[in-house]
Protein backbone atom coordinates (compact mmCIF):
# COMPACT_ATOMS: atom_id res chain seq x y z
CA UNK A 1 0.00 0.00 0.00
CA UNK A 2 1.45 3.50 -0.59
CA UNK A 3 1.66 5.96 2.23
CA UNK A 4 -1.56 8.74 1.17
CA UNK A 5 -2.54 11.91 2.75
CA UNK A 6 -6.43 11.61 2.47
CA UNK A 7 -8.08 14.65 3.48
CA UNK A 8 -12.04 13.72 4.32
CA UNK A 9 -13.08 17.60 2.64
CA UNK A 10 -11.44 17.42 -0.85
CA UNK A 11 -13.45 13.84 -1.22
CA UNK A 12 -16.30 14.64 0.52
CA UNK A 13 -18.36 13.79 -2.37
CA UNK A 14 -16.71 10.86 -3.02
CA UNK A 15 -16.86 9.67 0.59
CA UNK A 16 -20.53 10.46 0.68
CA UNK A 17 -21.32 8.51 -2.88
CA UNK A 18 -22.16 5.05 -1.08
CA UNK A 19 -20.62 2.69 -3.42
CA UNK A 20 -16.89 4.53 -2.99
CA UNK A 21 -17.05 5.61 0.54
CA UNK A 22 -14.77 6.10 3.10
CA UNK A 23 -13.54 2.20 2.05
CA UNK A 24 -13.21 3.20 -1.64
CA UNK A 25 -11.60 6.53 -1.12
CA UNK A 26 -8.73 4.89 0.73
CA UNK A 27 -8.40 2.88 -2.06
CA UNK A 28 -8.18 5.34 -4.42
CA UNK A 29 -5.58 7.75 -2.47
CA UNK A 30 -3.58 4.23 -2.42
CA UNK A 31 -3.65 3.58 -5.93
CA UNK A 32 -2.06 4.57 -9.27
CA UNK A 33 -3.28 4.84 -12.39
CA UNK A 34 -1.38 5.49 -15.54
CA UNK A 35 -2.47 7.44 -18.57
CA UNK A 36 -0.93 7.20 -22.11
CA UNK A 37 -1.20 9.73 -24.81
CA UNK A 38 -2.21 13.45 -22.72
CA UNK A 39 -4.15 14.64 -26.27
CA UNK A 40 -8.23 14.93 -25.87
CA UNK A 41 -8.99 11.59 -23.80
CA UNK A 42 -6.09 11.61 -21.65
CA UNK A 43 -6.43 14.83 -20.49
CA UNK A 44 -9.83 14.82 -19.13
CA UNK A 45 -9.40 11.00 -17.65
CA UNK A 46 -6.42 12.31 -15.84
CA UNK A 47 -7.75 15.29 -14.62
CA UNK A 48 -11.07 13.31 -12.99
CA UNK A 49 -8.73 10.62 -11.75
CA UNK A 50 -5.98 13.14 -10.21
CA UNK A 51 -8.90 15.35 -8.18
CA UNK A 52 -10.14 11.87 -7.10
CA UNK A 53 -7.06 11.20 -5.33
CA UNK A 54 -5.95 8.63 -7.56
CA UNK A 55 -1.72 8.61 -7.80
CA UNK A 56 -0.65 9.34 -11.69
CA UNK A 57 1.87 7.98 -14.32
CA UNK A 58 1.47 10.27 -17.05
CA UNK A 59 2.89 9.67 -20.59
CA UNK A 60 3.38 11.56 -23.42
CA UNK A 61 5.86 12.24 -26.28
CA UNK A 62 4.49 15.20 -27.51
CA UNK A 63 4.43 18.65 -27.67
CA UNK A 64 1.43 21.27 -26.73
CA UNK A 65 0.23 23.03 -29.62
CA UNK A 66 -2.70 26.00 -30.84
CA UNK A 67 -4.49 23.25 -32.32
CA UNK A 68 -4.70 21.21 -29.49
CA UNK A 69 -6.31 23.91 -26.98
CA UNK A 70 -9.87 23.47 -28.72
CA UNK A 71 -10.31 19.48 -26.81
CA UNK A 72 -7.00 18.96 -24.53
CA UNK A 73 -8.60 20.73 -21.37
CA UNK A 74 -4.79 20.57 -19.19
CA UNK A 75 -3.33 23.18 -21.52
CA UNK A 76 -3.15 26.55 -21.69
CA UNK A 77 -2.29 29.42 -24.09
CA UNK A 78 0.58 29.81 -22.46
CA UNK A 79 1.93 26.13 -23.33
CA UNK A 80 1.03 26.33 -26.75
CA UNK A 81 3.18 29.40 -27.42
CA UNK A 82 5.71 27.86 -25.26
CA UNK A 83 5.74 24.46 -26.90
CA UNK A 84 6.00 22.70 -23.16
CA UNK A 85 5.87 19.14 -23.46
CA UNK A 86 2.81 18.03 -22.93
CA UNK A 87 3.51 15.01 -19.71
CA UNK A 88 5.17 18.49 -18.01
CA UNK A 89 1.86 20.96 -18.73
CA UNK A 90 0.00 18.35 -17.75
CA UNK A 91 2.06 17.50 -14.46
CA UNK A 92 2.19 20.99 -13.44
CA UNK A 93 -2.31 21.74 -14.23
CA UNK A 94 -2.63 18.27 -12.18
CA UNK A 95 -0.33 19.52 -8.98
CA UNK A 96 -2.45 22.64 -9.27
CA UNK A 97 -5.66 20.74 -8.61
CA UNK A 98 -4.54 18.05 -6.19
CA UNK A 99 -1.06 18.84 -4.44
CA UNK A 100 -1.60 15.33 -2.34
CA UNK A 101 -1.10 12.88 -4.84
CA UNK A 102 2.01 12.10 -6.49
CA UNK A 103 2.27 12.61 -10.00
CA UNK A 104 5.34 10.96 -12.37
CA UNK A 105 5.69 12.49 -15.75
CA UNK A 106 7.66 10.49 -19.05
CA UNK A 107 7.90 12.46 -22.11
CA UNK A 108 9.12 9.09 -23.26
CA UNK A 109 7.93 6.76 -26.32
CA UNK A 110 6.15 3.72 -25.01
CA UNK A 111 8.33 0.86 -26.15
CA UNK A 112 8.65 -2.64 -25.27
CA UNK A 113 11.39 -2.26 -23.31
CA UNK A 114 10.40 0.62 -20.86
CA UNK A 115 6.42 -0.25 -20.08
CA UNK A 116 7.43 -2.72 -17.19
CA UNK A 117 9.62 0.37 -16.08
CA UNK A 118 7.12 3.06 -16.48
CA UNK A 119 3.97 1.14 -15.90
CA UNK A 120 4.62 -1.92 -13.52
CA UNK A 121 3.48 0.24 -10.46
CA UNK A 122 0.22 1.18 -11.95
CA UNK A 123 -3.02 -0.78 -11.02
CA UNK A 124 -4.65 0.53 -13.80
CA UNK A 125 -3.79 1.59 -17.14
CA UNK A 126 -5.74 4.18 -19.57
CA UNK A 127 -4.76 3.88 -23.12
CA UNK A 128 -5.66 7.56 -24.18
CA UNK A 129 -3.09 7.02 -27.61
CA UNK A 130 -3.71 8.29 -31.22
CA UNK A 131 -2.03 4.96 -32.27
CA UNK A 132 -2.40 1.14 -32.99
CA UNK A 133 0.75 -0.35 -32.48
CA UNK A 134 1.11 1.03 -28.94
CA UNK A 135 -2.43 -0.33 -28.41
CA UNK A 136 -1.63 -3.93 -29.29
CA UNK A 137 1.69 -3.86 -27.78
CA UNK A 138 -0.12 -2.59 -25.02
CA UNK A 139 -2.43 -5.32 -24.90
CA UNK A 140 -0.17 -7.56 -24.82
CA UNK A 141 2.00 -6.10 -22.18
CA UNK A 142 -1.44 -6.08 -19.22
CA UNK A 143 -2.20 -9.56 -20.60
CA UNK A 144 1.09 -11.41 -20.21
CA UNK A 145 1.43 -9.38 -16.66
CA UNK A 146 -2.51 -9.45 -15.62
CA UNK A 147 -2.72 -5.76 -15.43
CA UNK A 148 -6.15 -4.23 -15.88
CA UNK A 149 -6.46 -1.29 -18.76
CA UNK A 150 -9.21 0.88 -20.64
CA UNK A 151 -9.10 1.48 -24.04
CA UNK A 152 -10.69 4.80 -25.20
CA UNK A 153 -10.61 6.32 -28.17
CA UNK A 154 -12.61 9.05 -30.51
CA UNK A 155 -12.93 10.62 -33.18
CA UNK A 156 -15.15 12.73 -35.08
CA UNK A 157 -18.52 12.82 -32.89
CA UNK A 158 -17.90 9.02 -32.00
CA UNK A 159 -16.15 7.31 -29.26
CA UNK A 160 -15.46 3.82 -27.83
CA UNK A 161 -14.41 2.25 -24.45
CA UNK A 162 -13.87 -0.95 -23.42
CA UNK A 163 -12.20 -2.34 -19.89
CA UNK A 164 -9.90 -5.58 -20.01
CA UNK A 165 -9.77 -6.97 -16.89
CA UNK A 166 -7.47 -9.65 -16.10
CA UNK A 167 -9.22 -13.27 -17.29
CA UNK A 168 -11.67 -11.16 -19.58
CA UNK A 169 -11.35 -10.83 -23.57
CA UNK A 170 -8.80 -8.34 -25.06
CA UNK A 171 -8.44 -5.87 -27.13
CA UNK A 172 -7.65 -9.07 -30.28
CA UNK A 173 -10.68 -10.62 -29.42
CA UNK A 174 -12.69 -7.99 -31.09
CA UNK A 175 -9.71 -6.48 -33.30
CA UNK A 176 -7.53 -9.39 -34.29
CA UNK A 177 -5.70 -7.83 -36.91
CA UNK A 178 -4.82 -3.89 -37.61
CA UNK A 179 -5.03 -2.98 -40.67
CA UNK A 180 -3.26 0.10 -42.18
CA UNK A 181 -5.42 3.25 -41.42
CA UNK A 182 -8.04 1.44 -39.81
CA UNK A 183 -8.39 4.53 -37.69
CA UNK A 184 -8.38 7.55 -39.24
CA UNK A 185 -6.43 10.61 -37.05
CA UNK A 186 -8.16 13.95 -35.99
CA UNK A 187 -6.16 15.70 -38.10
CA UNK A 188 -7.57 14.04 -40.96
CA UNK A 189 -11.06 13.88 -39.52
CA UNK A 190 -11.42 16.51 -37.18
CA UNK A 191 -12.79 15.85 -33.71
CA UNK A 192 -15.86 17.42 -31.51
CA UNK A 193 -14.04 18.23 -28.34
CA UNK A 194 -16.65 16.87 -26.19
CA UNK A 195 -16.85 13.60 -27.69
CA UNK A 196 -13.23 13.03 -26.74
CA UNK A 197 -13.99 14.16 -23.42
CA UNK A 198 -16.81 11.48 -23.05
CA UNK A 199 -14.88 8.92 -23.56
CA UNK A 200 -11.66 9.82 -21.18
CA UNK A 201 -14.48 10.57 -19.02
CA UNK A 202 -15.35 6.95 -18.80
CA UNK A 203 -11.67 5.70 -18.60
CA UNK A 204 -11.37 7.51 -15.18
CA UNK A 205 -15.03 6.28 -14.26
CA UNK A 206 -13.59 2.61 -15.35
CA UNK A 207 -10.91 3.05 -13.56
CA UNK A 208 -12.57 4.34 -10.06
CA UNK A 209 -15.04 1.39 -10.17
CA UNK A 210 -11.89 -0.87 -10.99
CA UNK A 211 -9.94 0.51 -7.72
CA UNK A 212 -13.17 0.62 -5.68
CA UNK A 213 -15.15 -2.60 -6.35
CA UNK A 214 -17.95 -0.19 -7.29
CA UNK A 215 -19.88 -1.68 -9.91
CA UNK A 216 -18.56 -3.99 -12.83
CA UNK A 217 -16.33 -3.35 -15.19
CA UNK A 218 -17.47 -2.49 -18.70
CA UNK A 219 -15.69 -5.55 -20.64
CA UNK A 220 -18.34 -5.51 -23.74
CA UNK A 221 -17.45 -2.03 -26.30
CA UNK A 222 -19.16 0.87 -25.74
CA UNK A 223 -19.64 3.13 -28.85
CA UNK A 224 -21.50 6.36 -29.31
CA UNK A 225 -21.81 8.58 -31.70
CA UNK A 226 -23.20 12.22 -30.25
CA UNK A 227 -24.68 13.89 -33.36
CA UNK A 228 -27.35 11.11 -33.11
CA UNK A 229 -27.37 10.50 -29.56
CA UNK A 230 -26.84 6.94 -29.76
CA UNK A 231 -25.27 5.31 -27.45
CA UNK A 232 -24.46 1.16 -27.77
CA UNK A 233 -23.03 -1.81 -26.20
CA UNK A 234 -21.50 -4.33 -28.34
CA UNK A 235 -20.88 -7.98 -26.49
CA UNK A 236 -16.54 -9.08 -27.21
CA UNK A 237 -16.85 -12.89 -27.12
CA UNK A 238 -13.37 -14.16 -25.57
CA UNK A 239 -12.10 -15.64 -28.14
CA UNK A 240 -10.65 -19.05 -27.48
CA UNK A 241 -8.24 -18.76 -30.57
CA UNK A 242 -6.95 -15.14 -29.75
CA UNK A 243 -3.77 -14.75 -30.32
CA UNK A 244 -2.74 -12.45 -27.16
CA UNK A 245 -5.05 -13.78 -24.58
CA UNK A 246 -5.86 -17.39 -26.03
CA UNK A 247 -2.22 -18.56 -27.02
CA UNK A 248 -0.60 -16.50 -25.16
CA UNK A 249 1.75 -14.99 -28.43
CA UNK A 250 2.65 -11.77 -27.70
CA UNK A 251 4.15 -10.59 -31.07
CA UNK A 252 3.55 -6.40 -30.45
CA UNK A 253 5.86 -6.83 -27.30
CA UNK A 254 8.25 -8.91 -29.18
CA UNK A 255 8.30 -6.53 -32.17
CA UNK A 256 6.67 -9.48 -34.48
CA UNK A 257 3.60 -7.47 -35.13
CA UNK A 258 3.31 -4.65 -36.84
CA UNK A 259 0.42 -1.99 -37.73
CA UNK A 260 1.20 0.44 -40.66
CA UNK A 261 0.82 3.83 -39.86
CA UNK A 262 -0.94 6.84 -41.22
CA UNK A 263 1.25 9.93 -41.59
CA UNK A 264 -0.52 13.71 -42.53
CA UNK A 265 -0.41 15.27 -46.07
CA UNK A 266 2.18 17.62 -44.44
CA UNK A 267 3.87 15.31 -42.58
CA UNK A 268 6.41 12.50 -43.12
CA UNK A 269 7.81 9.64 -41.49
CA UNK A 270 11.40 7.77 -41.64
CA UNK A 271 12.38 4.57 -40.41
CA UNK A 272 15.73 4.37 -39.08
CA UNK A 273 16.48 0.40 -38.94
CA UNK A 274 18.96 0.06 -36.10
CA UNK A 275 17.26 2.93 -34.05
CA UNK A 276 18.33 6.45 -33.54
CA UNK A 277 21.14 7.78 -30.85
CA UNK A 278 19.14 10.66 -29.36
CA UNK A 279 21.79 11.62 -27.09
CA UNK A 280 23.76 12.11 -30.33
CA UNK A 281 20.82 13.69 -31.68
CA UNK A 282 20.27 16.15 -29.38
CA UNK A 283 24.34 17.12 -29.02
CA UNK A 284 24.13 17.84 -33.09
CA UNK A 285 20.65 19.82 -32.29
CA UNK A 286 22.10 21.87 -29.96
CA UNK A 287 25.16 23.10 -31.95
CA UNK A 288 22.50 23.98 -35.31
CA UNK A 289 22.06 27.33 -34.84
CA UNK A 290 18.55 27.83 -36.58
CA UNK A 291 17.62 24.22 -34.41
CA UNK A 292 15.39 24.75 -31.36
CA UNK A 293 14.93 22.02 -28.60
CA UNK A 294 12.10 21.57 -27.14
CA UNK A 295 12.08 18.52 -25.65
CA UNK A 296 15.05 15.96 -24.89
CA UNK A 297 14.65 12.87 -23.26
CA UNK A 298 16.07 9.51 -23.03
CA UNK A 299 13.79 8.29 -26.04
CA UNK A 300 12.49 11.23 -27.83
CA UNK A 301 14.02 14.37 -29.32
CA UNK A 302 11.62 17.56 -30.68
CA UNK A 303 13.05 20.13 -32.39
CA UNK A 304 11.80 23.19 -34.26
CA UNK A 305 14.07 23.74 -37.03
CA UNK A 306 14.25 25.30 -40.58
CA UNK A 307 9.94 25.79 -40.09
CA UNK A 308 9.21 22.06 -39.60
CA UNK A 309 8.83 20.24 -36.43
CA UNK A 310 10.95 17.27 -36.11
CA UNK A 311 10.43 14.68 -33.47
CA UNK A 312 12.83 11.74 -33.03
CA UNK A 313 12.13 8.46 -31.56
CA UNK A 314 15.29 6.05 -30.13
CA UNK A 315 13.13 3.14 -31.73
CA UNK A 316 14.27 4.39 -35.10
CA UNK A 317 11.07 6.65 -36.12
CA UNK A 318 11.17 10.09 -37.38
CA UNK A 319 8.05 12.45 -37.35
CA UNK A 320 8.85 15.99 -39.62
CA UNK A 321 5.68 18.10 -39.62
CA UNK A 322 5.07 20.99 -41.42
CA UNK A 323 7.23 20.30 -44.23
CA UNK A 324 6.27 20.57 -48.22
CA UNK A 325 8.00 17.11 -49.45
CA UNK A 326 9.54 13.99 -48.41
CA UNK A 327 12.73 14.85 -50.07
CA UNK A 328 12.93 18.06 -47.38
CA UNK A 329 11.30 16.10 -44.77
CA UNK A 330 14.83 13.37 -45.24
CA UNK A 331 16.84 16.16 -45.48
CA UNK A 332 15.60 18.29 -42.55
CA UNK A 333 16.22 15.13 -40.61
CA UNK A 334 19.53 14.37 -41.66
CA UNK A 335 20.94 16.92 -39.78
CA UNK A 336 20.23 15.16 -36.51
CA UNK A 337 20.60 11.23 -37.67
CA UNK A 338 22.90 9.77 -39.39
CA UNK A 339 22.01 7.36 -41.49
ZN1 LIG B 1 -7.97 -11.88 -26.63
Amino acid sequence: MLKFRMDELRYARNISFAPIGKKGQEKLCASTAAVIGLGAVGTPAAAYLARAGVNIILIDHDIVEKSNLQRQILYTEKDALGAVPKAEAAKMALESANPDINIDAYAEELTSRNMGELLGRADIVIDATDNLETRFRLNDWCVKNGKAWVFSAAIGDKGMSATMVPGSSCLRCFMPKAGAGMLPTCESEGIMGPAAGIAGAIGASEAIKYITGAGKPNTQLLHFRLLDMSFELIKINKDKACKTCGKREFEFLEGKGRVSARVCADAFQINYKGGIDIGLAEKRARKIPECRVLLASRTVLAVDMLGARVTLFGSGKAIVKNCATEAKAKNIAAKLVSA
